[in-house]
Parts: structure tokens; C-alpha cells; sequence
């Protein structure tokens, strides 16, 4: 990804992809002091973009790593970046990290905050897996606990045991894992929040230890709106025979069907397509 033509946000400049370089002392290598934001952008518009950059400054506030930039200046250098690319249907990449600078250990307060944006265009997050249902493995992880670490940040950290159970998922054949959280509870996939549907009324895990994803809000919304009754509650691993049909949500992913997690599996069923299509409409309305 660093060795092509574009050009890149960072720290309020706009410069050529491949100078987009950061120092080797830099804290956020060393000790993942890195916030960031994964979002679409559908025919030149980002989808709830306000919101990805609040969350992206509430990131920040959490990691005692405050972003030295207001809500409007990150909507403009997204808009900058979109349009110096020549790009209208693309994933975009805020991060936000603690630079290289006074300090070089744990402590590092006086270290510049910087950010940067970029885009580049993406399809299908889990490829053909839209049509069949994505295969998941069971990541041998567990979400930890918010007393752990700030699970509701989308924060660098957190994703250390997403990358390894992605790994290991992928060596199986899997498109991704699904965890179960600190105390056996059915939590979301590596980068995605999970779904699944019994008798007509949908289930999904409360977000009190997880990322509460702002697609996951959104198809909330949606199936409310439809009339359908929504559990958001503690799902057990013995329950998961029971569903019938499951789904993932995110950004990146957006509705994508789940055929199958470890050994138990579920059908791409109507209520799966109508809200994959329902969510496609939406973005782009
Ligand atoms: N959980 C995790 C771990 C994620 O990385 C993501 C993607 N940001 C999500 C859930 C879904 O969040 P959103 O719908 O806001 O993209």
C-alpha cells in the first residue's frame, strides 16, 4: 500500500503517497498510542461522516491523546483527500497517533498528536461472501474487559488479537473470526459487529464490551423502523444452534451474510438480503 501515486493528508498538509513517512522513534509503534476511523464513501459522499469523526476525537479523549483538530477541519481534509484522489466511491483511513518527538517511553505527553487521512478504493470487504455467507472461525481470544482496556475506543490496541485471530482464521480457509468476550459471551468479529435472526425477531450482543459500531446503530435503526423486534442482550455460545440466519456489520464489511461460524451454521436467509439491500440503498440515497 505506500509504494503507488496519490496523495495523502498529513498534519494539514497534502502530500505525494509514498513521503507519507513517519519517524522510527515514533511512540504509536512502540507502545500503539493510535486511534483511528474506517469509512465509505459512496457516490462522493462519506456515509454518517460527522459521526466517524466525532468518534474519532472521543477515541483520542480516551487514550489521554486529545487531536488537535475540530470535527470541521477533519471533514475537510477527508474532502480534500477524496477529491486530490479523484475519488467518489472509496474506503477512507483517518489515523491519529502520538509522533516521535521529546519523549521516547511509556510517558510520552509532550509528543506531538498527528494525523493523517487517506483513500483508496476497496470492494467487497469479505469478497464473494456477500452472495454465499462468509465462512468464520472461532477466534481462540476473548474480547477483554472494559476494566482492561477502553473497549469503546477504536483504538490500535485493541486490534492486536484481531490480526492474530484473522490469521489463524484465514490458514483454515475462514474469511475472519468471531470472538467471544472475557466472560463467554458472543462479541463481533475482528472488525465488524455479528447479528443473527430466530423466529423473525433479531438478536445481537449488547455493546458493553465491544466496538458499538456506527453500521450496527444503523441497522438497529433500520429493522426497528420495519417493525422487527431487536434483543440486544448477553448471547450464549449454546444459543448459537438455535439461529437461523446471521450477519455481519461494519463500515468496511457492511451487511454481509455468515454461512457458517466454527461448526455451527446458518442459511442466507430473506431477512439477511432484505436488510444487505435496504443498508446498500441507504448509503447511497
Ligand atoms: N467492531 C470492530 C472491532 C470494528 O473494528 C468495527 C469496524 N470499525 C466494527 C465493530 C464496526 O464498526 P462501524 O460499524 O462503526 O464501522
Amino acid at each position: 500500500y505506500d509504494d503507488r501515486d496519490g496523495k495523502i493528508w498529513m498534519d494539514g498538509q497534502m502530500v505525494d503517497w509514498r513521503d507519507a513517512k513517519v519517524h522510527i522513534l515514533t511512540h504509536a509503534l512502540h507502545y500503539a498510542s493510535s486511534v483511528f476511523e474506517g469509512e465509505r464513501c459512496y457516490n462522493g459522499k462519506i456515509f454518517l461522516s460527522r459521526k466517524h469523526s466525532e468518534r474519532l476525537l472521543r477515541s483520542g479523549e480516551m487514550m489521554d491523546m486529545p487531536i488537535p483538530y475540530t470535527v470541521d477541519e477533519i471533514e475537510a481534509a477527508k474532502r480534500a483527500v477524496l477529491d486530490a484522489n479523484g475519488l467518489t466511491d472509496a474506503y477512507v483511513r483517518v489515523v491519529a497517533w502520538r509522533g516521535a518527538g521529546e519523549d521516547m517511553g511509556v510517558s510520552a505527553r509532550r509528543n506531538k498528536v498527528r494525523m493523517a487521512v487517506t483513500a483508496w478504493e476497496w470492494g467487497s470487504y469479505y469478497g464473494d461472501a456477500k452472495m454465499k455467507g462468509a465462512k468464520l472461525d472461532v477466534a481462540k481470544w476473548k474480547r477483554p474487559s472494559p476494566e482492561t482496556i477502553p473497549t469503546s475506543a477504536k483504538a490500535a490496541g485493541l486490534y492486536m488479537i484481531c490480526t492474530m485471530s484473522k490469521h489463524a482464521a484465514e490458514a483454515k480457509g475462514c474469511s475472519d473470526a468471531m470472538f467471544f468476550d472475557y466472560r463467554g459471551y458472543v462479541a463481533e468479529a475482528t472488525g465488524a459487529n455479528i447479528f443473527f435472526v430466530k423466529d423473525g425477531e433479531v438478536h445481537t450482543p449488547l455493546p458493553d464490551a465491544i466496538l458499538n459500531g456506527l453500521t450496527r446503530q444503523t441497522v438497529i435503526g433500520m429493522l426497528k423502523e420495519k417493525g422487527i423486534t431487536v434483543h440486544e442482550r448477553h448471547i450464549l455460545p449454546e444459543e448459537l444452534d438455535s439461529f437461523e440466519q446471521c450477519w455481519l456489520t461494519g463500515s468496511a464489511a457492511e451487511v454481509t451474510p455468515v454461512g457458517q461460524i466454527g461448526d455451527w451454521t446458518f442459511e442466507v436467509g430473506a431477512l439477511t438480503r432484505e436488510i444487505s439491500d435496504a443498508y446498500e440503498k441507504l448509503v447511497r440515497s
